[in-house]
């Protein structure tokens, strides 16, 4: 009798396995399949080009969050508003635990869009310029495929529209607003220029850097330009500032511990002939490692302050503020980087899955792995019909509306599949 009971549940266990992940190959053609439908990418397309005309900048995003709650309306999806001044967190599924989340950011550039195409943004000097527009049409996309398929969810999804990724820290916003308690992992997509339509790039671990601001504010004594001892020039101290910026990552960082620092501007005097007041300069640096980063922060103001000094100068030094926050580093969970890529591999192919190197550029989406497991990949988008496309933030980046199928349903059948395997496992928390 005891024998044949545990006989009977191994018998059960061993059944299940096979049709667990059946169901996910099969979920993942599902949701492929409705995201390319023609209704459904013609829905994306109008709804990516309406964000595209429309761009807001960070914490301004008031018409693109109503846009986006109007859409969830239309959808029965209920959600939270506002969260982080203009963020939306919608709700998909059984109400219950266990949770996960999916995250789009909504922010646009202040630049101006030079590609002249029937869709062009309507706001002189302001563009979506990162393709945060199709980062909220693939998540919209998302989740119409998971309402329509909501009877498969095993627990809740949670979409993440957040506001001001570029450089405002919005994502810090919405953690500081506790609403993302008891979510089990955050996953988000960002388009990559560059790379083949419908592969995806990510690694495990230390992905993208930590990033921190600083502006500095030099000052000497103003006066003619050709009777220089009688002033005290800010502009020679800092152009030694600026020198001496660069020895930090060549002489104190560990070579094989990645570090940047850019002094990125430099403003100072209007005249050919008069010595200036004062110099502003102002840059980034990054680091991998918090240990690195502080290190870095603390010798930028040392060397600014001690070389302003050597020229008779003094010198104030501010880093980034409440409004632009210091970034962590963007680290991959490593249990969710396998889950990734066989979720990954499933949608799109396993040829179309692909490690990448880390890089020094940097995403607020770390501040979610601060509070939960994450992770962040890359969506490439070229057909190889437009010729050498243009990069992230430049003025002539487009991007291929035909990505947006595949980031709808990578977000969604990683999302469905989260919550298979998480209540397989186990028991979760009320959120
Ligand atoms: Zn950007
Ligand atoms: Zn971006």
């Amino acid at each position: 009798m005891r024998i044949s009971k545990w006989f009977f549940v191994i018998l059960i266990v061993s059944l299940l396995k096979p049709q667990i992940s059946y169901g996910v190959s099969e979920l993942s053609q599902k949701f492929l399949d409705f995201a390319k439908k023609s209704e459904v990418f013609d829905w994306m397309v109008g709804v990516r080009r309406k964000i595209h005309e429309n761009p807001e900048l960070g914490y301004q995003e008031f018409e693109t969050s109503k846009f986006i709650r109007e859409e969830l309306d239309k959808l029965g999806i209920s959600y939270k508003h506002p969260v982080a001044v203009t963020g939306v967190i919608g709700f998909i599924g059984s109400g219950e635990p266990p949770f996960v989340a999916l995250r789009a950011d909504m922010d646009a550039l202040s630049m101006q869009e030079m590609v002249e195409w029937e869709h062009k943004s309507k706001v002189a000097g302001k563009m979506h310029a990162c393709g945060h527009d199709g980062h909220v049409t693939m998540l919209l996309g998302a989740a119409k495929i998971l309402k329509t398929h909501s009877h498969l969810l095993k627990g809740t999804v949670v979409l993440v529209f957040q506001p001001a990724e570029e450089g405002g820290g919005g994502a810090k916003q919405v953690v500081d607003s506790g609403l993302l308690e008891n979510i089990k992992a955050i996953f988000a997509l960002h388009v990559y220029p560059g790379q083949p339509l419908g592969q995806v790039y990510s690694k495990s671990g230390a992905f993208l850097a930590g990033s921190g601001f600083f502006e500095a504010v030099i000052t000497g004594k103003g006066g003619h330009a050709a009777i220089p001892q009688h002033s005290i020039d800010p502009i020679l101290a800092a152009s030694h500032v600026v020198v001496s910026l660069q020895h930090i990552v060549s002489r104190i960082a560990d070579p094989l511990d990645s570090q940047v620092v850019t002094v990125a501007k430099f403003h100072g005097g209007g005249a050919f002939n008069v010595i200036p007041d004062s110099v502003t300069i102002g840059g980034t640096f990054r680091a991998f490692s918090k240990e690195s980063f502080m290190q870095l922060r603390d010798r930028i103001e040392e060397v600014i302050v001690g070389q302003a000094s050597v020229h008779r100068c003094n010198a104030s030094v501010v880093f980034s503020t409440k409004d632009k926050p210091f970034f962590p580093a963007t680290i991959n969970d490593e249990g969710l980087h396998k889950f990734f890529q066989d979720v990954a591999g499933d949608v799109l192919g396993v040829d179309n899955v692909k490690e990448m190197p880390p890089l020094m550029g940097s995403e607020d989406f770390s501040f979610y792995q601060e509070i939960m497991p994450g992770y962040f990949s890359f969506i490439g988008m070229d057909d190889g019909k437009n010729g050498t496309p243009a990069s992230l933030h430049s003025p002539f980046f487009k991007l291929n509306e035909d990505v947006l199928p595949y980031g709808a349903a990578l977000h969604a059948t990683l999302a469905a599949t989260y919550l298979h395997q998480s209540q397989l496992t186990e028991h979760h928390d009320e959120l």
